[in-house]
């Protein structure tokens, strides 16, 4: 048997490099439980506690289905929400803003959501916004509404990485659908307007969180990388009070559109978005 399989690790050395490992990007406005914006204050306790219960959720079902490395990004309101000294022990935690990468260039073998809300303007998405809800009114992906689903997973898709899994509001599981219909969703909350909800109990929420992590693992090289073809455009409207200050016309690669719409234009995603984020 052992030397069977030297003999099989001779064969195909990647085989047993590749270790399975997750980023996990986290959010507030998609927790279970959470429906108002107060509640995403993020010294607010109870949000911490709900928010930690799902991602350890999580971590728990990635682990059981075979992941050997979960890395969890703080990712709500300025990297501030989260614990080292309650996440749990096995995962690690990523404080801070991350590059234009997103981490991607460390090469995951997967990216999952979790308490992910939905873009700007979706109707019953529970606080539905494109990165800054007083700051962007919309974003467009050549052309089209995005938000931080479809930025992640095209960024993630860039670097060969699937988005597999995501838990969040009915809203946010749609949105993912449509661009990767074989992820595994885990609805935690319908919502009826931008904030009414109708939500799991917490224990409800980490069960199901837990058992969509887990199936999530196996579609490992079965679900594809969600890729946008460049040139990529990269347009960002702000809002009226958040209009474009005197020098946007000299920030390289853009055009103004009008006083508060800006267009980057890059070879791929991650261009065009190195160019929004440069300051
Ligand atoms: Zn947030």
């Amino acid at each position: 048997m052992r030397l069977f399989l030297s003999l099989l690790l001779l064969a195909c050395p990647a085989a047993w490099a590749q270790k399975k490992t997750i980023l996990m990007i986290t959010d507030a406005e998609g927790v279970g439980g959470v429906c108002r914006q107060d509640q995403t204050d993020p010294k607010d306790q109870e949000m911490r506690q709900l928010l930690t219960g799902e991602i350890n959720a999580a971590v728990e079902g990635f682990l059981a289905g075979g992941a050997d490395e979960v890395v969890v990004w703080d990712g709500h309101d300025g990297s501030q929400t989260l614990s080292t000294l309650t996440i749990h022990p096995r995962a690690r935690l990523v404080i801070g803003v991350l590059g234009p990468s997103m981490l991607m260039d460390r090469g995951f073998s997967a990216v999952a959501y979790i308490g992910q809300h939905s873009k700007a303007n979706t109707r019953g998405g529970i606080m539905a916004h494109s990165y800054s809800s007083l700051g962007i009114q919309n974003m467009l992906l050549n052309g089209k509404p995005v938000g931080e689903i479809e930025v992640i997973a095209a960024m993630a898709g860039h670097f060969g990485i699937p988005a597999i899994m995501l838990s969040g509001d009915r809203a946010a599981a749609d949105e993912l659908h449509a661009i990767v219909p074989a992820a595994e969703l885990a609805v935690v909350k319908e919502g009826l307007a931008r904030y009414t909800c109708i939500s799991l109990s917490a224990p409800a929420a980490r069960d199901a969180i837990r058992e969509a992590a887990r199936r999530s693992v196996a579609k490992i090289g079965a679900i594809k990388p969600y890729v946008v073809p460049g040139p990529v455009t990269l347009q960002v409207e702000y809002t009226t009070r958040n209009s474009l200050p005197i020098d946007a016309g000299s920030r390289a690669g853009a055009e103004i559109l009008d006083d508060r719409t800006i267009r980057f234009r890059g070879k791929d995603i991650l261009e065009a978005w190195r160019l929004y984020r440069e300051r």
